[in-house]
Formats: C-alpha cells, structure tokens, sequence
C-alpha cells in the first residue's frame, strides 16, 4: 500500500479494500517510525489527520468523494493552514498559526485529500540544502549524512521514503525540482502564474511557484489538475480554461525535438550526472524522437542575476515580520526600532539575514541601476534565450543539478559553492517557464540523478506526457534504498533499524550466529527488553523485536537481520527511550537518571557491541580482501560504496553511543 501510486491509492479507496483512516494511519505509523532519523516534518498532528480522514471516509460513504478523497498528502511548510501551524521553518514563525488556509490547500481540500503534517523546508525557502531550517536538517534517506537538497527537502524526503504518497512544494529558483532530484522523486514546477500564490509565504514574488512531488509523473498531472486554477486574491494568478494535464499520459515520442543546450552538458557537472543523463536522452531517441542542439547563451549569468533579483524581492516581502504583527517578538528592548532590530536579529537565521542585506542593498539609491536594473535586464535575456529554443525544439532535456547529494555542512558556509547547486534550475523561473525533475539512474556512489525537462509556457501536459513514456520503460522512480525496499509496512518496527544496520557482512551463517548471540544476550538483560517492548508498541518480551524478526525471515535477509537486533539494541536503549531522536550526552543521563536502564544492562550491552562490532569489522575486511560485494548496502545498485569509510562511520556513531550509555549510568 506505501508504494502505490496516486492512481492505485484512489481505487484501493473507491473499492473499499482500505479506508482512509487505515490508510492515512499507515502513514503515520511510518513517520513514527522513521522521521526521528530523517527530520522531514515540522509538525504533525495525529488527530488531526486521523479526524480529517474519518470526515474523508464518511464523504465517501455519503457518496460524495472526489477526485482525491481520502488520500493523505504532506505539505511543505510554507503553504498558510488553519489546521496545522505554519513555520516557513524559521523561528519567526515558530508559534504561528494561519487564520486562513492557501489556495493550494483550499483546492486540496476541496478535492477530498487529508492533511499529513507540514514538511521541513529551508528558512523561507532560502538554501538548497535545507540546512537552514530553525527546525535542523533534513536528511537523505539515501545516506544520512548527506543533503536532501532545498528548499522542500522535507516534502522530497517524506514522498522518497513512503511517509506520503506525495507532497506540496514550492520553487523559486529550483526548490522542488533540486530536492527532488537528489533524492529520487519527481517534481515539477509549473509555469509561473498557474498555482496561486495566495497563502503561500512570500519569498521571492516573481519567481515564487507551487507544485507537486510524487512518485511519478503520472501522479505529477492528477495533483497539478488539483493545484492549478484561477485565483483572484492572487494578482499574478492566470485566468485560463482549466485543462486536464493527464491528457498526455501515452503520447507518442515519435518526431518530437529535444533540445540540448550546450550550456547544461559541459564542465563543472559530475560525470556521473552526465552519464545518466545522457543514457536518458538516447532513450528518448530510440523512441523516435531526435535531438537538436540549441543554445542558452546566458545561462552562467543565471545564477548571479538570481541571486540579486530573489533577495531584492525577498527584502521587501519579509518586511512584515517585524515583531508587530504577527511572529516573533524580542523580549527586552529600549524603543521601537530597538524591538525591530532585535526581534529580525532573533527570529532570522543566518543565510536569510544575508538575504535581506543583499537585497536591501542593491535596491539602495545608487546601487539600483548598477544592480537591480542590471539583473533586470538580463533575466530578460534569459527569457528570449529560451523563446529562441523553443522556435526549434519542443522540449529541452538536461541534468537537474550539477551534482548529486553532497554532505550536511560541505557548503553550507559557503554561499557561492551554494548558490551554483542552483545553475540548471535557476534559468525556468527567471522565464517564467515550466519544468520538472524525474529520477534518470545513479552516480557511482549509488546516488540517484535528475532529468530536467523544461518546456514553453503552459506546456505541463506534454512535459508529463514525456517523463510518463520514459517511467513506463524504466524504473528509476521506483526504486527505494535497500533498507526501504526490504521494509514492508507491518514491519514498521525494523525499518528504523535497517536504517543503521550499514556495515553488515558476513555470510548467512555468520548471520545467524549473531542473531542467536543478540537474543540470548538480550534475555540477559530483562530492562532492556522492557524498554524495547514499550518502544515497539505493547509487544510483549521476548515476541516483541526478535520475535518479530524471526517470523519473517522468509522476507528478512538474515545477512542483515543477524546483525540487526545487536545495532539497534544500543541504538535503541540510547535512542528511543522517551522517543527521542537523539542520543545526546544529555539524554543519556536523563534516562540513566530514571532508572529505566540498570548498570548491569549497559554493562552487558556493551560488552555485546564491543565483541560484534570486532567480529563485523573482521568479515568486512576479509570480505574486501577477497573482493566480495561487501553487503548491499554499500553496494547500492552494484556500485560499490567506501565500505571502510561507512563502516567507520557507523562505528564511531555506536562507540559515541556506548560511551555515552557508560558516561551515563557510571555518572
Ligand atoms: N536554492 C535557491 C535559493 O536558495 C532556490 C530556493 C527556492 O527555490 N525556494 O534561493
């Protein structure tokens, strides 16, 4: 049911084989599970969902559904909800909550769909990395310790890793389509005018567009036909017949011209990146379309004029928050503009601070027209660079981004390295123009890579017509990480721990021998088993985690469930005791302080970590010697993964957690 389609979901509902309320609990149980590793929502409010999807099954019943009933959906944080609090992932808005509700979520709602929670995004939608969330970062389900890419790295993550079957996003300069292509879903960005902005927090008014993230393309046009349509409390909202965007699903590629800019195929790409996207292109060719070179000459300028134009815009639009109205306020102050400094010096993180300097300053007198007017100008350029494109071809095909994801705080304290993430995203909104991202393969290190498809003003329907063909001979779309692809939905409770289980080698009956091991180590340690029994939701010990285990080992790789119980165990105890995320020193003495976990348990425990982290640690090196694929999941897609380093990784994490347990219970 997690993998289903939008398609599939809406006929599991219509039959009756799967109520809303099941369904949207599904998702829930899933966000339980995994979102204290992967952070992609801000805020999510069981009763809420679960009150809306019962209201969803008794329309249904009343025979009164419509085209999206019942189906639960995530929305970034950033669209205006009465239900839920809206943050924009910055503390100004901490403690916000919207007296209205945004088009975007007014037509959702009138389409029957429910609630899920709202996604974690960068600050006002500033960054590619979403790392500058007051809420912390997001994570990539395809390594942790990577970037989901920005700003709806939130709404990416949760649709990558089933917590939604789709979300809303936002894109002013490439927030939906970047972290959808670092992270293996698919988002598009509609032309600029067709989703109203009503409700949604301004960043950048001329470039700032909703759309959708799914799973398919397919899914992409049933949530644009949602999204889309007139809005006249939005001034820049188009008025046009609605259109039905899944008309294209099926079309034919035969004849169709693919354009190429030059621009978006040289240095400065990864390679890897290059690769699939060319093996993309020849596809597109084997079906008969051909591909035709065209030329964006002004696209290195893209970035720049951006990066005057989105904070000039920005200055101006986040003028409100400035403690009187509505948002943060600073506490102590000596006058007014003393409580405006110090409210915009408080409730602003760093990077939209910058923002706003910069914008404030090229739009100052005697910097406008050296700037402003300049980066005008060129956006114009931009434009008639690709009017000129679409004389000769109908849909220009490139990467995404330049690279795939890269590690949590790699740029993060350099804005230019940043801001070039955006280079191949940036050029559409300065046009105004559609364009989306779909999963097209992965790089050598087993990371997935985005095909850009953009095309003329209002061209939605042939766009997703095209990426549909492709994702019918391909399924790049589908694919999830091992560790996700192996967790069916009644096995919620492993998930979270397949999610550490990295270093794990050896052959089955190493396997076994350790799952026995952690078993008989774990009946030693009666708190622990307690605790764990609480954490996997009143399971009683000894059936609860291990018995769990054992009865699907038809369906669990017991390579990977030997070592399981052992990993999760530490993670577990230091983790999830309180349902916290995060094994900080502090914790740790707050559980050893409660007296939940007793000196004997991570005596034991530790000693168990210790001698399976030893023996791990030797079938990995004999299985590197002998050249054997060292697990699956460092081998993603048969590219071998830096085996050694991730395992190293992940010891260092458990020791830190070991220590901690030590520090805690001898402190
Ligand atoms: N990464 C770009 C920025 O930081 C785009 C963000 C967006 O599209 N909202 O502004």
């Amino acid at each position: 049911m997690l993998d289903s389609t939008l398609g599939e979901l809406q006929a599991a509902l219509a039959a009756g084989r799967i109520s809303s309320v099941e369904l949207t609990g599904l998702h829930l149980e899933r966000i339980r599970a995994l979102d204290g590793k992967l952070n992609a929502f801000i805020t999510v409010d069981e009763d809420t969902s679960l009150a809306q999807a019962r209201a969803a099954d008794a329309r249904r019943a009343r025979g009164e559904a419509g085209p999206l009933t019942g189906i639960p959906l995530a929305h970034k944080d950033i669209f205006c909800t009465r239900a839920l609090r809206t943050t924009c992932g910055s503390r100004m808005l901490e403690h916000y909550r919207s007296p209205y509700d945004a088009h975007v979520i007014e037509q959702f709602e009138r389409a029957g769909a429910v609630q899920l929670g709202k996604t974690n995004m960068d600050e006002f939608a500033m960054g590619s990395s979403n790392e500058t969330s007051y809420f912390g970062p997001v994570r990539n389900p395809w390594d942790a310790a990577l970037v989901p890419g920005g700003s709806s790295g939130g709404s990416a993550v949760a649709v990558a890793t089933r917590m939604a079957p789709a979300a809303t996003g936002t894109d002013t300069g490439g927030s939906i389509r970047q972290p959808a292509a670092l992270t293996g879903v698919c988002g598009l960005k509609p032309t600029y005018g067709l989703v109203s902005r009503y409700g949604m927090v301004a960043f950048a008014s001329s470039l700032d567009q909703g759309g959708p993230i799914a799973r398919a393309a397919a899914d992409l046009a049933l949530l644009l036909n949602v999204m889309a349509g007139h809005d006249a409390r939005d001034s820049t909202s188009l008025e046009r017949p609605k259109e039905d965007y899944t008309r294209e699903l099926g079309l034919s590629l035969r004849g169709m011209r693919i354009g190429l800019p030059g621009e978006y195929f040289g240095e400065g790409t990864d390679p890897g990146v290059l690769a699939c996207v060319r093996a993309a292109i020849a596809w597109f060719e084997s079906q008969g379309a051909h591909t035709v070179p065209i030329e964006l000459a002004h696209t290195a300028l893209a970035v720049p004029v951006y990066y005057v134009l989105a904070p000039a815009e920005a200055s101006s639009n986040l003028s409100r928050f400035d403690g009187v109205r509505y948002g943060h306020r600073a506490k102590d102050y000596a006058d007014l503009l003393d409580m405006y400094c110090r409210t915009r010096a408080e409730g602003f993180g760093v990077e939209v601070q910058r923002r706003i300097l910069v914008g404030t300053y090229v739009l100052s007198h005697g910097y406008y027209d050296a700037y402003y007017l300049q980066a005008q100008k060129v956006r114009r350029l931009i434009a008639g660079d690709f009017a000129a494109a679409f004389g000769k071809c109908d849909l220009i095909l490139g990467p995404t981004a330049p690279s795939t994801a890269f590690a949590i705080g790699a740029k993060i304290d350099d804005p230019v390295q940043m801001y070039l993430n955006d280079i191949f995203t940036i050029p559409a909104p300065l046009a105004g123009l559609p364009a989306l991202s779909i999963p097209c393969g992965f790089d050598a290190k087993g990371l997935p890579v985005g095909l850009q498809i953009m095309g003329p003003h209002f061209a939605e329907a042939l766009m997703l017509g095209a990426a549909h063909g492709y994702q019918q001979a391909t399924d790049w779309h589908r694919r999830v990480h091992g560790w996700l692809q192996r967790a069916k939905p009644d096995d919620l409770m492993n998930i979270d721990i397949f999610f550490d289980l990295m270093p794990v080698a050896g052959d089955a009956q190493l396997g076994h021998r350790l799952h026995a091991d952690a078993v008989a180590a774990a009946s030693r340690t009666p708190t622990f088993l307690a605790l764990l029994a609480e954490w996997v939701g009143g399971l009683r010990p000894p059936l609860g985690m291990f018995g769990a285990l054992r009865s699907k080992e038809g369906r669990v790789d017991l390579k990977r469930g030997g070592l399981m119980p052992i990993v999760s165990i530490a993670r577990t105890l230091a983790l999830r005791v309180g349902s916290t995320a995060r094994a900080t020193p502090d914790r740790l003495r707050e559980v050893a302080a409660s007296g939940r976990l007793s000196e004997t348990d991570a005596t034991t425990l530790a000693g168990i970590h210790a001698d399976l982290m030893t023996r791990v640690l030797r079938q990995q090196l004999i299985d590197l010697e002998e050249g054997v694929r060292p697990s699956s999941r460092v081998a993603v897609n048969g590219q071998p993964r830096n085996a050694m380093r991730s395992l190293a990784r992940q010891l260092r994490t458990l020791d830190e957690i070991m220590n901690g347990l030590r520090g805690a219970v001898a402190g």
